[in-house]
């Protein structure tokens, strides 16, 4: 079966057995992989040149190559192969049929023409390898002129059905004898071996993947293959018909985006399209369609913010460098100097936040269409985009009024609630009690929390939404911290209960066993872990993870910086170095203001019917009016312009606004997650790209005083203006 699985994929590509031979392998990348490996065993070493358009996973070649070269244009290459020098040794000339990241299309005659202007009188040859690996999810690759054919092709074939993951090599067998010389054996591609007083083997010779599929095939996935062509051809008859429908919604998408204009009349798309290719030719292009947004002013949005909104309205976008190092830095001019700098100032690397550095995106945003997509997909991401990021008047209308600099403003304390363990439930602060803050926070404010077993990252609701059902509570008669875990299946919550006291007996010994550092928000820390592995089963349970509860080292104890002691609350000089606005969601205390929620409700109770919980923001501390303020005096968020505020004998400090995320959409009482307060959220306080709601507070330490409290009812007054600082 497996035999006829090849013989399949074959006629999938136009190609005949008796030319090309298919090797089984992971992926696309394990295909390179093993071209790269062969050709570093030859005696001579190999040369390696690569076009500048291919995926990182063909960049990577040249870290075993003798010599290597980038080709930065497609003209590069012709004159490289008009003018070819004799080739000393062995090479590979290797590029992709389509650009994974703007679907520009590559020429395939570069086989081809490499070969007719090869010296045979030559020991050299270059051979050449084609990545297809995206080019086939949409169209067809036809390689039934052998002599006009690469001598390698790689593919994805989980990127042309989805299933089975799997990936292939096709090899032209002209060039198949220069897999001799690969060294590696193994179970699969050896007929004997001898290991006894005389180390021996012969290799197996009969076929390329029989010298090349080393240990057992994944022979259900190959199986599972030959139901994927059948499959694929009941629903979509042909790769080519696939390409004609992916064509003409790229174009349509292609041609929507040139049409969306802010109210001033600049472009809110740039697009990172070739200039010579067009999207109803699928000879120069495919389906897919690589832009950033800029806003009314020029700026550009932040290709997070955007994925972050797209994913609420179940879009799937990907963003970023998109595996494609030397296309992105052509396409955005970004210079080798400025990422390594953004690199090694840690302000940018792979997969990371923050994607706007000087001006300048990092990355880009890449729609890519396929054979399930349909019109009204082209159409409703149109319109998502311009719901929210095409601002069609001249006017900036999510300015609220602000008050004026210099004013003050009278509010009381509305509610105060600590999350004991960071993540979980919070706890709200009994009317009536004083309660105790310091710079790093609210006493008792995140002081455990749940850490991955395995990757010992400190766990999150954004990742685990079931966190919000854990409910903690300070039992201070008792001295206990307890924790109910509530679930709707389970209405008898089970519940566990923890010393407050930092008696150090329940905590897993680390004189035994290694320190284990945990990842708090990227910040390292040493936690002590509870040993209980009941508590941890418990725990692991419920959210579905292997976690276990650690609690943050006392401040300044032994062996523990102020950084690390408590990492998950920046310290005072941490914040102030980074004022005006935190990046991070972290500080020691967040306040929302009642007026400004709700502000925002009316807005999400007319769109959406219901409005959103105070809860959802995770504030510690809620403020509000006083109740006898006149309805229509209300300032909502006049807190954008407040530094200080002083509560009781207490002072505090504003840091700036808060970043929000997806989080704010997870239900605080049943943990499910919906599009709002984001979505409303992100089309009225998204400034500069973020979207902002409740402010980054911390105490001000007066000299003298042992210990500031603050409570429920307390007076507040809050001033805006540098002048009183
Ligand atoms: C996806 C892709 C790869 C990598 O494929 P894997 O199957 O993930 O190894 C390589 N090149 C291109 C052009 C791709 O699109």
């Amino acid at each position: 079966m497996v035999d006829n699985v090849r013989l399949r994929l074959l006629r999938f590509l136009n190609a005949d057995p008796d030319c090309f031979d298919v090797v089984f392998v992971a992926n696309a990348t394990a295909a390179i992989k093993l071209i790269a490996d062969t050709f570093r065993d030859l005696p001579g070493g190999f040369w390696y040149g690569y076009h500048r358009d291919a995926h990182t996973s063909l960049v990577g070649v040249r870290e075993l190559a003798s010599r290597h070269q980038c080709f930065e244009t497609d003209r590069e290459v012709n004159e490289w192969i008009k003018s070819r020098v004799r080739a000393e040794g062995l090479g590979i000339l290797a590029y992709p049929a389509q650009s994974n990241m703007n679907g520009r299309r590559l020429p395939l005659r570069w086989s081809h023409e490499l070969r007719q202007a090869e010296d045979t009188r030559n020991e050299g040859r270059i051979f050449t390898l084609l990545d297809a690996a995206a080019i086939l999810s949409t169209s067809p690759l036809d390689l039934s002129d052998s002599k006009q054919a690469p001598d390698f092709t790689v593919l994805s074939l989980y990127k042309i059905f989805g299933f089975p993951d799997l990936g292939a090599l096709v090899v032209r067998k002209d060039a198949g004898w220069v897999f001799q010389h690969r060294k590696y054996f193994g179970g699969g591609t050896v007929d004997m071996v001898l290991s006894l007083k005389e180390q021996w083997h012969a290799k197996k010779v009969d076929s390329i993947h029989s010298q090349l599929e080393d240990g057992t095939l994944p022979i259900h996935s190959i199986i599972a293959l030959d139901s994927a062509f059948t499959v694929h051809t009941e629903l979509f008859q042909s790769l080519a018909r696939v390409a004609r429908h992916t064509g003409y919604l790229a174009d349509r998408l292609h041609r929507g985006l040139t049409r969306l204009r802010h109210g001033n009349g600049r472009p809110l798309v740039q697009l990172y399209k070739d200039d010579t290719s067009h999207y109803r030719d699928t000879c120069s292009q495919g389906p897919v369609v690589s832009f950033t947004l800029r806003n009314d002013d020029d700026t550009f949005v932040s290709n997070n913010e955007v994925e972050k909104l797209a994913s609420i309205r179940n879009i799937h976008i990907r963003t970023g460098g998109l595996c494609n190092p030397g296309g992105i830095a052509s396409a955005l001019s970004l210079k080798p100097w400025d990422m390594r700098k953004n690199f090694s100032t840690g302000q940018h690397k792979c997969g990371s936040e923050n994607d706007i550095i000087d001006g300048k995106p990092t990355g880009m945003i890449r729609a890519s269409l396929g054979a399930m997509s349909t019109t009204s997909d082209v159409d409703s991401f149109l319109a998502f985009l311009k719901e929210f990021f095409l601002n069609d008047n001249n006017t900036t209308p999510r300015e609220e009024a602000v008050p004026e600099l210099g004013s003050s403003c009278e509010l009381v304390v509305e509610s105060l609630t600590v999350y004991p363990i960071k993540s979980c439930a919070g706890w709200q602060v009994p009317f009536d009690t004083p309660w105790l803050v310091r710079p790093e926070g609210l006493a008792w404010d995140r002081e455990w929390c749940l850490v991955h077993q395995g990757t010992n990252k400190a766990l999150s609701q954004k990742r685990y939404p079931k966190m919000a059902l854990i409910k903690p509570s300070l039992d201070f008669d008792q001295g206990l911290l307890r924790v109910r875990l509530t679930d709707s299946h389970n209405p008898h919550a089970e519940e566990l209960t923890i010393p407050l006291s930092s008696d150090p007996r329940p905590f897993q010994s680390t004189e035994k066993t290694q320190p284990r550092l945990a990842d708090v928000c990227g910040d390292t820390f040493e936690p002590r872990m509870y040993a209980s592995t009941s508590l941890a089963t418990c725990l692991s349970d419920f959210i579905g993870v292997p976690c276990q509860l650690a609690r943050f080292p006392p401040m300044g104890s032994a062996g523990t910086s102020t950084r690390h002691a408590k990492a998950h609350l920046k310290t005072n000089n941490d914040i102030e170095r980074k004022r005006p606005i935190l990046l991070s969601n972290e500080s020691p205390i967040l306040t929302i203001n009642r007026s400004s929620l709700n502000r925002l409700n009316e807005i999400i109770k007319a769109d959406f019917g219901k409005a959103a919980s105070p809860s959802v923001f995770r504030a510690n501390i809620v403020l509000a009016e006083p109740w006898n303020t006149p309805s229509g005096f209300e300032q909502p968020y006049a807190e954008d312009r407040w530094t200080r505020m002083r509560i009781g004998h207490e002072t505090f400090e504003f840091l700036g606004g808060c970043r929000r995320c997806q989080m704010v959409c997870i239900d605080q009482g049943t943990a499910v997650k919906n599009e709002q307060p984001f979505v409303t959220l992100a089309k009225t306080r998204r400034f500069g790209g973020k979207v902002l709601f409740g402010v980054h507070t911390c105490l001000l330490p007066r000299s003298g005083a042992s210990c500031a409290t603050i409570r429920v009812g307390d007076a507040v007054t809050s001033f805006s203006g540098d002048e009183l600082l």
